[in-house]
This record gives structure tokens, sequence and C-alpha cells, in this order.
């Protein structure tokens, strides 16, 4: 058998076996879809990863498992199974919200039995971290929060969501028996401003032009907001200080900079992700140029510990790395829009020959190792492009 059909036969499998189980423990336990998505690669081997479906009806990023590959040289008639992956129920499942796909030992020897796929696993425990003296970065159900305990007082960001609360409430009850009284939001999206009304008694904070877009919201309950903001707000909590910095939009109209002066640490979200693109569905509502001008500014500032929205841990260089690459993304399209530009001199329509050709144009291929590259950049040099020409 060739190994292109071996291959093949592999995949098939995987793929009946992983939607199959994937379809059973979504339907037992929270109804969200999930597929199995797989790839071919150069060597022969099958990469394989879990997507599920979004809110509105889109595929999300791949979920890679740590053991994904079908070897090449893969034995027939034998169940292979990966290690599991979480995936994230962003409303009414999220608690408890877990599919395994069977995949595969990378190595081609270590086969684990059948009977271990697709065993279901809970969320990974929420972890809450000292990072500083009284400064906390609050990991669960994949999203962070800053949450700074000081004096009386106890602030926190993006509670995403209300079925996330408990386990920050819990993780703060160890610390302090003060209730939060203060709750900063990244931006206006509403996986991160959602769960506010779970602290009827607490100061929100928002950056002005969120509360434009809470008006529009028709299905979450929308924030109710006590303090905006335009350019920057300094909020003292307890003995240390929360700032917030407004430096365009970025993922979002509301972007802010969550910033402490005192600690060097800072919290975004959505703008950057380790080694990863940001995945094609998420896109839309970021302006690729302000990504570009913030993350830049925030390189010149004294982080010690950078909370990224989705990310756990310090991702002080995943914020390095990003803005490499989106000062690559920016250079490459920019040069592009001048080339054309000053091909068609008097012409200041030529731009538009590049609606239809600027993805194609414009390649980074020192970044085609990182996770969404094939799917998801298209989308951003299509972003940066409207970005940079159109404003948006
Ligand atoms: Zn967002």
């Amino acid at each position: 058998m060739s190994k292109l059909k071996l291959g093949a036969m592999l995949l098939l499998a995987f793929m009946i076996g992983g939607a199959a189980v994937g379809g059973v423990f979504a339907a037992m336990h929270s109804g969200e879809e999930v597929r199995v998505a797989a790839q071919r690669l150069e060597d022969g081997r099958v990469e394989v990863a879990v997507q599920q479906k979004q809110a509105d009806g889109s595929w999300g990023e791949r979920l890679l498992p740590e053991l994904r590959f079908v070897p090449a040289a893969a034995p027939t008639g034998s169940w292979l199974v990966s290690s599991a992956v979480q995936t994230i129920a962003p409303q009414s499942a999220m608690t408890g919200a877990s599919a395994t796909a069977e995949a595969v030992q990378d190595d081609g020897q270590q086969e684990q039995p059948e009977q271990d796929a697709g065993a279901p696993q809970g969320p990974p425990p929420d972890e809450m971290t000292e990072i500083a003296p009284g400064v906390y970065h609050f990991w669960g159900s994949t999203y962070s929060s800053l949450v700074v305990i000081s004096g009386d007082d106890v602030l926190i960001s993006d509670p995403s969501t209300p079925l996330r609360v408990p386990g920050i409430k819990a993780k703060i009850a160890e610390v302090t028996d003060n209730p939060v009284n203060m709750i900063v939001l990244t931006h206006e999206h509403y996986d991160h401003a959602g769960g506010t009304e779970e602290f009827p008694d607490a100061t929100l904070y928002v950056q002005e032009q969120a509360l434009p877009v809470f008006d529009l919201m028709a299905l979450a309950p929308k924030p109710d907001v006590d303090q905006t903001f335009d350019k920057f707000l300094s909020i003292p909590v307890g003995d240390t200080v929360v700032e917030l910095h407004y430096l365009g939009p970025g993922d979002g109209d509301a972007t802010t900079i969550i910033w402490m002066p005192n600690e060097g640490v800072i919290h975004t979200a959505d703008m950057y992700e380790p080694r990863a693109l940001t995945g094609a569905a998420w896109v839309d509502d970021k302006n690729f140029a302000g990504v570009h001008k913030i993350l830049n500014e925030l390189s010149t500032w004294d982080i010690k510990y950078a909370i990224n929205g989705h990310s756990p841990g310090n991702s002080i260089d995943a914020l390095a790395e990003n803005t490499a690459y989106y000062n690559d993304l920016y250079d490459a399209v920019i040069n592009t829009i001048n080339e054309t530009v000053e091909a068609n001199p008097g012409n200041p329509f030529a731009i538009f020959g590049l609606l239809g050709t600027i993805r194609e144009l414009v390649q980074l291929p020192q970044y085609s190792d990182w996770a969404n590259y094939d799917t998801a950049f298209p989308a951003h040099v299509w972003r940066m492009f409207m970005s940079i020409f159109h404003g948006d």
C-alpha cells in the first residue's frame, strides 16, 4: 500500500473516530459542536486538530493537541489517540466543556490503547499567580484577568463571562475577605466585557468608545458603566495604582492598555498570541495599523510582566515577537502600496487595483511556522491593507 493510501485511510479513520468522540461528548455534556481538522505534511505525516463552532457559526481556531501527528508509517487497523485539548464554550456551556480527539503519538512508538481515546477531562483548574506584591494573574477558561488586592481595594479586569466569575471570586477569597470594588476592561468585546453584572457594587471603568458599541449589543447584558475615560485614567488601588491608556483602536474600538507603572505589569487582550496568528474569524474588528502602532509603543515601556488576554504566564516574549511580526507585515503591505502608487503617477485610484491581489502579493514565509499562518495570513494582509489605506 502506498504511503498516500495508508495516510488517507488513517486520516479517514481518525476523522470518523475523532468526530464521533467529539460529537458524543458534546452531546452529552454541553451541546457544543466540534470538528476534526487534518492536514497532510510534506514528510507524509498527517497532523490533526480540533475546531469548535463559534457563537456566530464560524469555526474557531484550530486547537492543536501536543500529540497530534499520524506517522507516515503508522500501522493499519489500529486507533491512535492524541493528547487532550480543551475547547472553550463561550456562554452556556463553558463549565466543564471539553472535547478530546483521537490522534497519535508523533514517534510512532508509543500508541495509546483505544480505551484512552476521548476520555473527557474537565477544564484546567483556575490559577491565580502572584506576579508582584498584591498583583495577580488569574488564568481560567483560557481567559486572563488582572487581579489587584491592596488595602481595602480589589480590582479585576475582564470578567469575560458570568460562568468564570465564581472561580475568580474563589481565588480572591483565598487572599482577602474584601469584595471586588473595581473592574476595568481591556476592550469592549463581549467575551471580555461579560460578567460585570455579577459585581453590581463595583465601579466599572471603560474607555468611552465602548459605550456606543455596548448600545448595539443585542445578546449579552449591557455592561453598566460607571466611569469612562478618553486617553488616560489613573485609578488608585490601595497602595498602588492602575493606569488605563488609550493609544488608538486595536482589537475593537475601545482598546485599553492596562498598566501598573510601579510593578511594570501590563495587560492587553486580543492583539497578539504566542507564535500564532490571530485566527481569520477574529480579525475583522481589528485595526491592524492600530495594533502595529500600539505594539511598537509598548515596546518602549519597561515591562516586567505582560498579561495577554488568552495566554497563561508572562507573555513578554510573545509581545516582542509579535511587534516584529506586525512591523514586517506593515512594511510589506505599505511597500507594496507604495510600489503601486509610484508605478501609476497621477492616478490616485491605482491602489484599488490591489484589492484583488494584495493577499497574494504579500507573503512572510519567515512566520510560516506560526500557528494559523496558512489559514489566517491572507486575512492579516487584507486587514493591514485596509487599515492602512482605508482607515479601519
Ligand atoms: Zn477582542
